[in-house]
């Protein structure tokens, strides 16, 4: 046998991972979005994945998202091209986050609540923000802990009049995940916010009957990071 059929079947490439997500997160019983996360991969596997019709990509750090991306988002081919941040973002760099991205998935302080609205005036883009809660109220971890939430978003709403779309979160490593998506879309309900970004490669499964909008899926796309 050649080498190559040899091979073949323990091999899924970028489109096959990308086809068999997508069907189970057509299983859920409304729409789920797959934020496909491209940090810390190749242009190669990037451009694998526009290739099969993927859209929505992640990107945890400004400079690293602008070097994967900035040709595609200026290129026509590519319209309805969609970068989340997902990352921690420094208040210096939030003038770079709102011209390359077109969601910001982690408000998680007023200082960057504050410089994110004067950015997003001062270049004409209101963007959809989801506030990254940390459900596990671990102390190393970013995010706003549950009891200060209802404060927070009164005050990106009202005095920063950010576009909050809902909320996100990064469960702790050590609990089972679905604890946190419940909780996640309870202070979700609570607060009449739409959106809940919630499950990631290992997890993304139990995220879907909790009410997950969008899922945030590496290395199930992609293989390991390099
Ligand atoms: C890296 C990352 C992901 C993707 O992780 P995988 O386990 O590779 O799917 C999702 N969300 C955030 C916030 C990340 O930093």
């Amino acid at each position: 046998m050649p080498l190559f059929l040899s091979i073949l079947p323990c091999m899924s490439t970028i489109q096959e991972n990308i086809t068999r997500i997508n069907a189970i997160l057509a299983s859920a019983d409304h729409h789920v979005d797959l934020v496909a996360v491209s940090k810390y991969q190749s242009a190669d596997k990037i451009d694998q994945a526009l290739r099969a019709g993927q859209r929505i990509f992640g990107e945890n750090r400004v400079q690293e998202a602008y070097d994967h991306w900035h040709t595609y988002k200026n290129d026509a081919q590519y319209p309805d091209l969609t970068l989340h941040l997902i990352g921690p973002l420094q208040t210096n760099k939030a003038g770079d986050a709102v011209a390359l991205f077109d969601v910001i998935e982690t408000l998680d302080r007023e200082k960057l609540a504050k410089k994110l609205a004067q950015e997003m005036q001062k270049q004409g883009r209101r963007l959809p923000c989801y506030i990254q809660v940390n459900t596990g109220e671990e102390p190393q971890k970013a995010g706003i802990l549950p009891a200060e939430l209802a404060d927070f978003l009164a005050l990106c709403q009202g005095e920063y009049d950010l576009n909050i779309v809902g909320l996100m979160c990064i469960p702790p490593v050590s609990d089972p995940p679905a604890v946190h998506f419940a909780f996640l879309a309870k202070l979700a309900k609570e607060h009449g916010l739409e959106k809940l970004s919630m499950g990631m490669s290992n997890d993304f499964e139990k995220a879907l009957p909790l009410g997950a909008t969008s899922v945030r899926v590496g290395s199930a796309i992609f293989g390991a990071r390099e």
